[in-house]
């Protein structure tokens, strides 16, 4: 058993999976959070349904697979999913294998942490903003209030700056995982609606990355979980291809343009597209082709292209990109190679991953692994 006290900056995802796993193992944990309750994000998450993992958690959906490599290694999706089921939470895959709690409610997962923090004793202090790190491990509050640990974990989350005072190098921050900003014309009048679609990332042409999924249009561009996917990926002045009909070859596509125009002749108000698609999208595909003919319509069918311009909606982006540089922290477990009372986990590392649980994941993997080695002393 640990005789360790453990200081936990940060109550969110990272923080209160170490905290639970350092207190079970006998440490003396004092946990910091600014907010005034613990873990609020975690409620957001998955659109109030918390998608904490997936069943394809591997290094290569992370901008670092070297580095995130060992602690999925000890703490891969099964593994995790049996940490929540011992505090009583049960998960389950969906078809795409994205693990969530069984009772599809984020409050749960939340919940099962504070009550495992309160049964193991952890000491949890909200409203304790820290803003320096001392030598001798010791948190300080912007109100003047201390606690000093053997150890400190930092699990600030995404976007801050603590681990700089004590040293470490901030790699820049950018939002990831949000909606795309593009040009508009293309998308004018289609805010609002979905498709079904596959999406191709192009860089000067050459595709990156092709997705499927919903596409959500916008005013300032698109949305949706193919596009938060894309987004991680994405720079301005990159083009999407949006492919409405992906289960089509361009062949068959044209081919059933072409008995369209042939058997149906057209009344009133409609277009070749009537009933294709909604009506407003109709409109656009019919904008972007410049004319009626089938091989016009098919490719503005199947490469509709927006350029992107940037992150759409900040407020939006579920995670940041940047933070405590990877190369002064040790990947197996976690502690700084600055100072070896020092540990970091979650998205106050420079770790970004794909969009399906993979963020969540690292998160408690990492919260994991760091409260494991601080409370093991393993110095
Ligand atoms: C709307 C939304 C939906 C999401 N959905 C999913 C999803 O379904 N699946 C998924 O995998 N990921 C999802 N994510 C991403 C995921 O929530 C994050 O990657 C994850 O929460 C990061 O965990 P963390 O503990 O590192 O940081 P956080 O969860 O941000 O926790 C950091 C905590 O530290 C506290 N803090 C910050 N600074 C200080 C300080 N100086 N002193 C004390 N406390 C401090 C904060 O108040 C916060 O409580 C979503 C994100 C958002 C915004």
């Amino acid at each position: 058993m640990s005789r360790r006290h453990i200081v936990i900056a940060g109550g969110g995802a990272a923080g209160l999976a170490a905290a639970v796993t350092a207190a079970e193992l006998g440490a003396q944990v004092t946990l910091l959070e600014r907010a005034d309750r613990v873990g609020k994000k975690i409620l957001q998450t998955g659109n109030g349904r918390c998608n904490l993992s997936n069943a394809a958690v591997a290094p290569e959906a992370y901008n670092a697979p070297d580095f995130t490599a060992p602690v999925l290694a000890q703490i891969p999706c099964e593994e995790l999913r049996a940490f929540f089921s011992a505090h009583g939470l049960f998960t389950y895959p969906d078809a795409e294998g994205r693990i969530y709690p069984v009772s599809d409610a984020a409050s749960g997962v939340l919940d099962v942490l504070r009550l495992a923090c309160e049964e193991s004793g952890v000491q949890t202090l909200c409203g304790f903003d820290t803003v320096q790190l001392r030598t001798d491990g010791t948190a300080a509050a912007a109100d003047g209030r201390t606690v000093t640990g053997d150890a400190v974990i930092v699990a600030t989350g995404g976007g801050t700056r603590l681990l700089q005072n004590a040293g470490h190098r901030i790699m820049p921050f950018s939002p990831v995982l949000c909606p795309l900003k593009t040009d508009t014309a293309p998308v004018r009048g289609l805010s609002g609606l979905r498709v079904k679609c596959a999406v191709t990332l192009l860089r000067k042409g050459a595709p990156l990355r092709t997705q499927r999924g919903e596409l959500l249009f916008r005013d300032y561009g698109v949305s949706g979980i193919v596009i938060f996917d894309l987004s991680r990926h994405a720079q301005p002045g990159d083009v999407l291809s949006i492919n409405l009909l992906p289960d089509l070859s361009r062949d068959e596509l044209c081919k059933l343009l072409y008995q369209r125009k042939t058997y149906h002749p057209l009344r009133a108000g409609e277009t070749f597209l009537t009933g294709m698609f909604h009506s407003r999208i109709n409109a656009a595909v019919l904008r972007a082709a410049g004319g009626d003919t089938p091989e016009r319509l098919a490719r503005a069918i199947q490469d509709f292209r927006l350029t992107v311009q940037g992150c759409g909606d900040s407020k939006q982006a579920q995670v940041t990109r940047g933070g405590a540089a990877l190369s002064e922290f040790d990947p197996v477990t976690l502690c700084s190679r600055l100072h070896p009372w020092l540990f970091a986990a979650g998205e106050a590392l420079d770790i970004d991953g794909a969009c399906g649980g993979y963020n969540l994941h690292w998160a408690f993997a990492s919260g994991i692994t760091a409260g494991r080695y601080a409370a093991g002393g393993a110095l």
